[in-house]
């Protein structure tokens, strides 16, 4: 199995490659964790200005500085959008960022279902701010593959998160039509489901051709923006999914205190599309 690195021979630099030509570097301060699992090679680092950094396979999936950027924005805008999620999935986000902001909703019960079971410990044991995030009595951890999760599982949910890596390795199933056909049919009436969707400039592709399938499934469909600095290149998307939820028609959201990103302006900002990906959406793969 091909595993990319992100730290150079000398461990002084990890570097993301964006595309063949251009990317992020980050020079290190420690290295807090090396190893290699089952499905991935996964690298903590400290750099000065983004304290710890998560790269799996030599890609970005977290830093202590701009974290909240992506979680909240993955998770916020469908939890808040429901009245009374009870029931929450989130599939991937073995770095706990994801949960720890769905735990600031009045939820009864959280599952976490992340593949590789070395992402849960690794990010246990170096992320300081994400620990008492996986005590949590409401929070179920499975180790599984989150598409076969699915298949048995009995419970129905609320809001489901899909919190994958890029379309590569163990995640590439994670963004299938018959992945969503799955998940749709575990969800309770009137829930929704987000879903990271890749780079705004670099999967453009991927959007069109997801957004022709996701049309078909769901009644509501849209793509939602956000930045997150350190993803290629810094624009992040998601997918908002319901039939039953409008988010356009959304009047009143259940938003918790003290967040650092998100709130209901930059939820009704997010759903704005500019015109090249409107346009790219509108004419399909
Ligand atoms: N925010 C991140 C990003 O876009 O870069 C994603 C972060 S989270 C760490 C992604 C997680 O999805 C990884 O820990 C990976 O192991 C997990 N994952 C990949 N494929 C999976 C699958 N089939 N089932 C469950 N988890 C999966």
């Amino acid at each position: 199995m091909k595993t990319n690195r992100a730290l150079n021979a000398k461990k002084t630099e990890a570097r993301e490659y964006q595309t063949p030509a251009s990317g992020i570097f980050f020079t290190v301060k420690d290295v807090l964790y090396e190893g290699r699992s089952k499905f991935q090679r996964i690298e903590i680092i400290r750099n000065k200005d983004y304290g710890r950094v998560l790269l799996i396979d030599g890609l970005v999936q977290t830093t202590e500085r701009d974290e909240f950027y992506y979680h909240e924005m993955l998770v916020h805008p469908a939890m808040a959008s429901h009245a009374r999620p009870a029931k929450v999935l989130i599939i991937g986000g073995g770095d706990g960022g994801a949960l720890r902001e769905v735990l600031k909703h009045p939820v009864k019960k959280v599952w976490l279902v992340e593949i590789d079971g070395k992402v849960i410990e690794a990010c246990r044991a170096h992320f300081p701010g994400l620990k008492t995030t996986f005590r949590d009595p409401r929070a179920e951890l499975v180790v599984a593959d989150g598409n076969v999760f699915i298949d048995k599982v009995r419970e129905t949910f609320d809001v489901i998160l899909v919190d994958s890596s890029d379309p590569v390795g163990p995640s590439t199933v994670l963004h299938q039509e018959s992945f969503y056909r799955k998940l749709k049919s575990k969800l309770n009436p009137g829930g929704i489901i987000a879903a990271q969707a890749g780079s705004l400039m670099l999967h453009l592709d991927s959007h069109a051709r997801k957004s022709v399938f996701l049309k078909k499934i769901f009644r509501h469909s849209p793509l939602y923006l956000g930045p997150v600095p350190t993803y290629p290149v810094g624009t992040w998307c998601y997918n908002f999914l319901s039939d039953k939820i409008d988010p356009g028609k959304v009047r009143t959201l259940y938003v918790p205190d003290g967040l650092r990103y998100f709130n209901p302006d930059v939820y009704r900002a997010s759903f704005a599309l500019p015109n090249f990906l409107a346009e790219r959406l509108k004419k399909g793969k």
